[in-house]
């Protein structure tokens, strides 16, 4: 019996080898996926914290009148 592919610490069983549990083979089967595809890190715009009119004391409540 090999070692499991995914984790390395159990044996492999029949069901699921290379894997040792449905848990790693989905595992790795997911490591594949996300591993083709290059996903960038997305990253808060700068100026989402200094927008002017979250403090604008002249923003009129409404525009009614
Ligand atoms: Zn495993």
């Amino acid at each position: 019996m090999k070692p499991c592919t995914y984790c390395k610490k159990k044996q492999a069983v029949e069901a699921f080898k290379p894997f040792c549990s449905k848990r790693c083979a989905d595992l790795d089967l997911g490591q594949w996926l996300t591993g083709g595809y290059a996903i960038p890190t997305l990253e808060p715009a700068p100026s989402a914290h200094e927008n002017p009119e979250e403090s604008d004391p002249y923003r009129p409540a409404n525009d009614h009148e």
